[in-house]
């Protein structure tokens, strides 16, 4: 079968799903591309851990080839299309392979837009790599709409934002983004990995596409690295299915299972990470023992008005996610605080159950210049904290006891 044939199968299946569509997010995270499976009506899908397939006849086939398509991979997909309201998505084997799928779909000469804090990861890839590719590039504080809009050129493509970012948690308007994007002919992709599609559903903003470390939420618990882009634009996921299969960024059927089975969980991981980082972060700022503490629920956020807008849970709510970053004087007052803590492992990642503690500068964002790094802010002293479903006092003695 012809592969662009074939991609358009995969995405008229994503679309097809079941009635389960018109369920509550709450109720679609169990049961979207869940349903039990025959011969043995098994309520927890198995797992299709095989690299080939069978074929009818020459061309007769579901599927054809693990690189290809996968059915664990398939309802994974589906799952998390569902959740984020898109169309389909197209899940690669980590969050920056997912990142690179989707600049790829650029040509070399073309210019992007991206948030001047970024994942250190997603700085490397454009700044490392793509930029050998011609790819060129603004550093943009794309909270700030005026500079957004100063910065697009003729050869603008994409505007790429992170929103809130790692670990600044700065904030950018998705609603007005995409407006000027669309305006202008842009596409406008949001990485959603700090807030998940339970706090924040930017294609419902007017996104293009949305993307996610589900290393991270989704996946929910440690034991995964992954990555996902989510459209409702059918041309860019044909173009993405073709990008999947041919460059083979794949995650394996057992991943794609231990994370759809993380997404049933969803839910009710992310109202206690909320919840606790609500908590923690107030108790945070009253304690007056930090420079700064930045968290999109605390009111003293610059925009708090903003998160209060545009994450919101599946009912309206608000919704802040479970990261916080506070600021000590420097490095050496940052890592005794760090080495004094019990219940936060200090650890790359983020968005687990457990809680994790993470020094940006030496660690998820070290491949920034020093100099870049404090333009945003980021300074020696910065700690993240990714606050888990631990009991929030526990959780906020270990805090005391270390400081
Ligand atoms: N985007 C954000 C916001 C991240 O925090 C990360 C990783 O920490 C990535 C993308 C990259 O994802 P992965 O580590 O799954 O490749």
């Amino acid at each position: 079968m012809n592969v662009l044939v074939e991609a358009d199968e995969n995405i008229r299946n994503a679309m097809a799903e079941d009635s389960k569509e018109n369920f509550n997010f709450n109720t679609r995270a169990i049961h979207v591309a869940q349903k039990p499976e025959p011969p043995y009506g098994a309520v927890s899908h198995p797992i299709y851990l095989t690299s080939t397939y069978e074929q009818e006849s020459f061309g007769e086939y579901h599927f054809d080839y693990s690189r290809a398509g996968n059915p664990t991979r398939d309802n994974l997909e589906k799952s998390i299309a569902s959740l984020e309201n898109g169309k389909g998505a197209v899940a690669f084997g980590s969050g920056m392979a997912a990142i690179s799928a989707i600049i790829t779909l650029l040509k070399s000469g073309d210019h992007i837009i991206v948030s001047h804090n970024v994942y250190g990861g997603t700085f490397r890839i454009i700044d490392k790599i793509y930029s050998n590719f011609n790819i060129e590039v603004d550093w943009v504080d794309t909270s700030d709409i005026n500079e957004v809009s100063n910065s697009i050129k003729k050869n603008t493509k994409f505007i790429f934002i992170e929103t809130p970012t790692n670990p600044m948690m700065q904030l950018s308007d998705i609603k007005l983004i995409s407006e000027i994007a669309h305006q202008n002919g842009l596409k406008l992709i949001v990485d959603n990995t700090f807030m998940s599609p339970y706090f924040q559903r930017p294609l419902n903003l007017g996104a293009d596409l949305v993307m996610h470390s589900s290393t991270k939420y989704l996946n929910g618990h440690s034991d995964v690295v992954g990555g996902i882009v989510i459209s409702n634009d059918d041309e860019i996921l044909k173009q993405l299915i073709f990008i999947q299969m041919s460059v083979g960024g794949v995650p394996s059927p057992f991943d794609c299972w231990l994370t759809q089975r993380s997404l049933k969980t969803l839910p009710v991981r992310m109202e206690r990470h909320n919840s606790n980082a609500v908590k923690i972060a107030k108790a945070l700022e009253d304690s007056g023992k930090f420079i700064k503490v930045y968290y999109p629920g605390l009111e003293s956020h610059p925009q708090h008005k903003l998160a209060k807008s545009q994450q919101l849970d599946p009912k309206g709510k608000p919704g802040f996610g479970g990261m916080i970053s506070i600021v000590l004087k420097n490095q050496e007052t940052a890592q005794k605080f760090v080495n004094n803590l019990t219940l936060f492992t200090l650890a790359e990642s983020l968005g687990g159950v457990e809680s994790l503690v993470c020094h940006p500068a030496s660690m998820t964002h070290a491949s920034i210049p020093k100099e870049n790094r404090e333009k945003v802010g980021l300074t020696d002293g910065l700690v993240r904290l990714s606050v888990g479903i631990e009991d929030s006092e526990d959780l906020l003695k270990d805090i005391y006891n270390a400081l």
